[in-house]
């Protein structure tokens, strides 16, 4: 092509060269066509009708006419210029314009209304639009003709896709399935709704439009503004240009619509223009509409399109889509609006299940802390005597098998001590229930103040307690016995039944190493024996146990 190209440009220099200079451009004329003509050779479909149409535009140079209209028909007589509907339009435009030059109007025009459907029907609109304005007389024989003479849109290039055909005109086929625009823009729509709904996060949903509508409208910037419950509508920004709320990803914080209008980052007056309509906006270029050249946004401005989309869910605004370029004026067609506002009906949908989704996450994780917290209030009343606070008599049993199990291993001692109130069924019988259960309290509170970090207090059952003490010999354990029962008495809490006038404690201590022939419930049991013998020398006093070794 960039041959062809070439060979086009020397004989349009050719016309205007002096006698000197023409030698020399006819010669890199010929270079270039004698290299098409060679791949001519290889595949003819592709290359025939240009080497003939370069011996055409060559001999038309050269003013040898009939030679140029007969390498012209010959080059439209190829067999792969049909295959290629823009060499089609353009070598048929070109034998017209030669015609037309040779003063033979009537075959020139008829020549020239063909190019004109080749170029219309390729998809051609702006060449089209240039044809009808350089030669009115395709105006009459185009409508004569029954030709659609549509306005015309912009028509991508489709790849895979083939040729596109404007609407209402009958669609053209290039050996591949024909695909028209409207089409295109509803497999573009599908697929952005696809994407929109496959996203469950709030950002990831912010950046997945800003994507998809960039690619279909080829806005420069695309902005979703999305409402905050007393903040009013948020945009997010990067970090380094400030902000006053945090946003909860790392990089960006919330700015609104003040603050964003302030900085120059949104068109405020086109926005508030398209809150109070509620209607969706396109502007052509905002930077010449009388509504909004006031908006400092736009000072200094070349161009601007806008379009700005106000998102409604059950009557509510949801979001606000604001699609701007920079870059060309009448960037935004109406039907790409239509396709805005279909992804904007999706984007409704998926800003509800993103929200719905975060609340429920948020539920469930406060959900998961609530139960969490119960579940270890639930572990520590599990092991905890209701009344005294004091550890419950299967926490004992637990901690006493662990530290045994620890204590054969270190070697160490383990210590018990047995406890029972004296005289407190008289107690409960003089002072009543209640009186004895807050006496227990007290005497629960004096035990737990004697135990060290490691020992462990409990309740063992009705007025009866027990500690355990890892580590403890059995002079240790003894020594707290002591203290425990010393602190009891010291309470001194009026006991006018007993013979001692005030709350007094038995108490047994046993401490043993453990090894294969002793074991917890031995050393209890010596403890409790040891209570036993306190109560019988006369109570209010501390006595060791024996440790009934088994055999
Ligand atoms: P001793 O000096 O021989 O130990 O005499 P005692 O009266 O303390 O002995 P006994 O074991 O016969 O009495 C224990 C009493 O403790 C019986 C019961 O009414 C009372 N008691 C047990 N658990 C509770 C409780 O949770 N609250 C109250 N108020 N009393 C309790
Ligand atoms: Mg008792
Ligand atoms: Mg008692």
């Amino acid at each position: 092509m960039a041959r062809a190209m070439r060979a086009l440009a020397l004989t349009e220099l050719i016309r205007g060269a002096t006698d000197g200079e023409r030698d020399d451009l006819t010669a890199e004329l010929d270079a270039c066509r004698d290299w098409i003509a060679e791949r001519a050779v290889d595949a003819p479909a592709n290359f025939r009708h240009l080497q003939w149409w370069i011996d055409a535009e060559r001999a038309a140079a050269r003013g040898e006419s009939f030679a140029a209209v007969a390498a012209f028909d010959a080059a439209l007589s190829e067999d792969g210029v049909q295959d290629c509907p823009w060499h089609q339009a353009l070598i048929t435009e070109r034998a017209g314009l030669a015609y037309l030059d040779l003063g033979l109007e009537r075959a020139g025009r008829m020549l020239l209304t063909t190019a004109y459907g080749h170029y219309r029907d390729w998809g051609a609109t702006a060449k089209t639009a240039q044809m009808l304005a350089i030669h009115p007389f395709l105006r009459e024989t185009g409508t004569r003709a029954g030709l659609l003479l549509t306005t015309g849109r912009p028509v991508r290039p489709t790849g895979s896709f083939g040729i596109v055909s404007e609407p209402g005109s009958s669609q053209v086929t290039n050996r591949s399935t024909p695909i028209s625009t409207d089409t295109l823009d509803l497999l573009a729509i599908l697929d952005a709704a696809r994407a929109i709904s496959s996203e469950t996060t709030l950002e990831q949903l912010r950046t997945r439009v800003t994507e998809i509508l960039g690619a279909i409208t080829g806005a420069t910037t695309v902005h979703l503004l999305l409402p905050d419950p007393g903040e009013g509508w948020q945009l997010p920004v990067p970090e380094r240009q400030g902000g006053s709320a945090a946003s909860p990803d790392a990089g960006q914080t919330m700015i609104d619509l003040e603050e964003a209008g302030r900085r120059g980052i949104l068109p405020l007056s086109a926005l508030r223009y398209a809150q109070r309509t509620r209607q969706p906006l396109l502007v052509a270029d905002a930077t010449l509409d009388d509504r909004f050249t006031d908006d400092p946004y736009l000072t200094g401005l070349g161009h601007c399109s806008l379009l700005v989309v106000p998102i409604y869910a059950q009557g509510t605004p949801r979001a606000i889509l604001v699609l701007e370029n920079r870059l060309a004026a009448r960037a935004f067609t109406t039907d790409r609006l239509n396709a805005v506002v279909l992804i904007a009906g999706q984007l409704a949908v998926s800003l509800d299940n993103a929200l719905l989704l975060s609340s429920l996450e948020r539920k469930v994780t406060e959900r998961t802390a609530a139960l969490n917290a119960a579940n270890a209030q639930l572990a520590q009343l599990s092991i905890t005597d209701a009344l005294t606070g004091l550890a419950n008599r299967r926490h004992l049993n637990q901690t006493l098998e662990e530290e045994w199990t620890k204590a054969r291993v270190s070697g160490e001692p383990i210590g018990a001590i047995m406890i029972d109130i004296d005289h407190f069924k008289l107690f409960n019988d003089h002072y009543g229930h209640l009186g004895g259960d807050t006496c227990l309290k007290q005497v629960a509170g004096a035990i737990r103040h004697h135990v060290r970090g490691n020992d462990l207090a409990a309740r063992y059952g009705g007025e009866e307690f027990a500690v355990i003490l890892p580590g403890a010999t059995w002079d240790a354990t003894r020594q707290i016995a002591e203290r425990i029962r010393a602190a009891v008495a010291a309470l001194d809490e009026p006991h006018q039944q007993s013979p001692f006038g005030f709350v007094t404690i038995s108490v047994g201590v046993a401490s043993t190493v453990p090894d294969d022939v002793t074991s917890p419930e031995r050393l209890v049991a010596a403890a409790d024996t040891a209570l036993y013998d306190a109560k019988n020398s006369g109570r209010n006093q501390v006595a060791s146990g024996e440790l009934h070794r088994a055999p």
